[in-house]
């Protein structure tokens, strides 16, 4: 698995790199290293945010310790990181913002620093005491503090609620404004989160809590492990007023969700709903790809974020539609549709999102059209009506000029829905299954789908069908609905 990792990861590059080998011929390889350590890239050139992420190293572990102080919003916290280096390093880059560092090391060693604006937050330039060996394993650890609610260059991935608490929505870059790290998709890392908490509050992080300790102070340490890799837009800390609700799959798997305090009767058969909605994509998808998940309602948080594990939903879903009945399982689906597609199988660059989104959008409206709330070949075609006027304006589904438009979203649920018609249902099935069966706790990009669609069908003609569909200016027809037609 680690060689697909590798190659999908460098892409282009690596693809030029293994065709210039036989050119160079034995040479080459005769070449001794000569040690010439320089600085990591400031980015890793993703094409909506170029300098997202830093080059040179990657991750392997982060350890997060986290002391948040209720109302005030006043944090100190330790970031450990394990990583490896892929060159030689004379310094490297994390990304931060708005915080106050307090003090570095690179494996054990004071290092010097200084922070630099970015595109989106700061560069955080480390230059270790003793330069680093292309394949060396190091540590960095950084203490820095902050406040929640300090002003900082980009967007803030802070959420506050009516309790004085918060919860992370760092999604798609700003995992930054809690910890310094490689915030770019394309480097996932295992995780250890602990997480202060004073009396009447809880924790939360990705993982399973594994124990709690009492501090002096009457304030409890809530220490959580993530075994599985993720990247950092995932994370899902957070200090709340919350309730604790557990419960188990119909396949055993365990589930916590956290709900308001005191509002346990109105949340508890709403994520009650969960085990039906995991056994309705494992059918699809098969099991699903962590060791616990659970859903968090927060009224800090006007929308729903699929964080790893954990999925974070604002209290402003949970309300009968205008027909009384519960249309916000369809967002309950999407988001744990994301275990698989954007949080297991992790898109390699922001410019790939099409297939975290598009899946979670498929099949929210596949639940619910079975659940008779409504009926997907309506939405698709009007859906197909407008993309034309989409795909000129914001780019097509594969080629997107940022995040969060329909394109992603509607446009790549079409995609995978013209794919359906034209494969037929059970070979599109297959694919979809297969997909995160084979890219688990892995990243992707859109050339790779392409790819794996042409393997597992055996049909090259889907190829070009895709081609045309992720990146061309304009809808191809719709396949057996030869009478749609753009109208914008
Ligand atoms: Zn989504």
């Amino acid at each position: 698995m680690t060689t697909r990792r590798t190659a999908l990861r460098l892409g282009g590059a690596a693809v030029a790199a293994a065709a210039a080998v036989p050119a160079l011929g034995p040479a080459a390889t005769a070449q001794p290293h000569r040690f010439d350590p320089k600085p990591g890239s400031n980015g890793v050139g993703d094409p909506l945010f170029p300098t997202l992420g830093n080059g040179g190293y990657q991750v392997v572990h982060y350890d997060l310790a986290f002391d948040f102080t209720p109302v005030t919003y006043d944090f100190t916290a330790t970031v450990k990181i394990n990583a490896r280096a892929t060159q030689d390093l004379s310094a490297f880059n994390l990304d931060t913002d708005g915080h106050t560092i307090d003090a570095v090391t690179v494996s054990g060693r004071p290092a010097t620093w200084e922070l630099t604006s970015g595109q989106s937050g700061q560069e955080f330039t480390i230059t270790p005491a003793r330069p680093l060996h292309d394949g060396q394993a190091f540590t960095v650890e950084v203490r820095y503090r902050g406040n929640g609610k300090a002003p900082r260059l980009g967007l803030t991935g802070w959420r506050f609620g009516t309790d004085g608490g918060f919860a992370s929505a760092a999604q798609s870059s700003r995992a930054d404004t809690f910890l310094p790290c490689n915030d770019t998709p394309s480097d996932k890392a295992t995780w250890t989160f602990h997480i202060s908490a004073p009396k009447g509050f809880v924790a939360t992080a990705n993982g399973e809590l594994t124990h709690k300790s009492r501090r002096a102070d009457g304030s409890t340490v809530w220490h959580f492990a993530l075994r599985e890799r993720m990247a950092t837009e995932l994370i899902g800390i957070a200090v709340v007023k919350g309730t604790y609700l557990y419960g188990t799959s119909h396949r055993g798997l365990p589930l916590r969700h956290i709900v308001p305090q005191g509002q346990e009767e109105k949340y508890g058969p709403v994520v009650a709903r969960t085990p039906d909605h995991l056994a309705w994509l494992e059918e699809k998808f098969g099991r699903y790809p962590f060791s616990v998940y659970g859903v968090h309602i927060y009224d800090g948080y006007t929308d729903a974020l699929e964080n790893q594990t954990l999925s974070l939903f604002s209290t402003n879903w949970f309300k009968p539609d205008a027909n009384g009945r519960p249309g916000y399982e369809t967002t309950m689906v999407h988001e744990l549709v994301h275990q698989w597609f954007g949080d297991s199988v992790t898109p390699n660059d922001w410019q790939q999102a099409w297939l975290n989104e598009g899946p979670a959008v498929y099949y929210a409206g596949l639940y619910g059209e079975e659940r008779g709330w409504s009926v997907l070949e309506d939405k698709m075609r009007a859906t197909y009506e407008k993309l034309d006027a989409v795909r000129a304006a914001d780019g097509p589904p594969g080629l997107p000029k940022a995040l969060g438009g329909t394109n992603i979203y509607d446009g790549g649920a079409l995609v995978l829905y013209a794919l359906s018609v034209r494969a037929g249902r059970r070979k599109f099935d297959t694919v979809m299954r297969e997909w995160v069966k084979r890219f688990k706790d892995s990243t992707y990009t859109s050339e790779a789908f392409i790819r794996h669609t042409v393997d597992v069908t055996g049909d090259r003609s889907l190829d070009p069908f895709l081609r045309d569909w992720l990146f061309g200016a304009v809808n191809p027809p719709m396949p057996g609905h030869p009478d749609w037609k753009a109208t914008a």
